[in-house]
């Protein structure tokens, strides 16, 4: 089967044909080049990957026929990121490095110095799914709407524990934070770092844990990738 993967926003079945929408559509035909006939991976975040053949393409429409199963539906590990949202380019790169990694669920977070209020969920959505195309998940983040700081650890649920990664340097180093995690969350603050309220309130919670990611202080991207790549190599699917 081809190499190039695509998310189909409905379900696929053995023997079914899916007409794709414009962009895709241009994508496969005109970026790709690709003729009736030669074949592509698809998945639907429900259902597992699938071997599919283009057997039309026409102007403004492309239809794929379903071939053959060839891989289970699975879920990434129990990992969700919480992070508040930075400059457009690194919140992508955020939200994609996030996917591949395999992030399960992604809340954005509105903290004292979130530099942004509104983000663009669909936004997000399309960088999770070009990133989970091109990592082979056969499934997606989730995307959850930004939440207030307050708002997040209110409606918390106690059992998983919330990893913060503490740019004080005063957590536990990472390898002996992760000891015991079971399900549970990364949360890294914004640019402007976590407030002093913010802090407080964090230490004051059941849940929450400090984590050290060691002397430096790391851009809130690169604090993202090195959580979760920790986690995933003492924790997760890396192992
Ligand atoms: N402006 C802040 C730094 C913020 S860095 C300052 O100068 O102190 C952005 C986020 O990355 C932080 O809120 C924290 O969650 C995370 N971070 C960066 N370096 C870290 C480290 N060495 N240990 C733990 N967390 C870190």
């Amino acid at each position: 089967m081809g190499q190039i993967r695509l998310y189909i926003a409905q379900p696929l079945t053995v023997g079914s044909e899916v007409v794709l929408n414009e962009q895709q559509s241009h994508y496969l035909t005109h970026v790709m080049k690709l003729k009736v006939g030669d074949t592509i991976s698809c998945f639907d975040n429900q259902s597992g990957e699938y071997g599919c053949t283009l057997i039309a393409v026409g102007k403004k429409q492309t239809t794929l026929k379903v071939l053959e199963h060839h891989k289970p539906y699975a879920q990434t590990p129990d990992i969700w990121l919480l992070f508040a949202p930075v400059k457009k380019d690194n919140t992508d790169f955020i939200i994609q490095k996030a996917t591949e990694l395999g992030v399960r669920k992604i809340i954005p977070v509105q903290t004292r110095y979130t530099i942004t209020e509104r983000i663009k969920r669909e936004r997000f959505e399309a960088q999770a799914i070009e990133a989970a195309e091109q990592c082979r998940r056969v499934d997606l983040p989730q995307i959850a709407e930004i939440k207030k700081f307050d708002d997040i650890l209110q409606q918390w649920d106690k059992t998983r524990i919330l990893y913060y990664m503490d740019e004080t340097l005063t957590g536990k180093p990472i390898a002996q934070a992760l000891e015991n995690a079971k399900s549970c969350a990364i949360l890294v603050g914004p640019e402007g770092g976590f407030s002093a309220e913010e802090l407080e309130k964090l230490r004051g919670l059941s849940f929450a844990r400090a984590v050290c990611l060691g002397p430096r202080i790391l851009r809130a991207e690169t604090a993202v990738v090195s959580a979760l790549s920790c986690w995933q190599a003492l924790k997760g699917d890396w192992q």
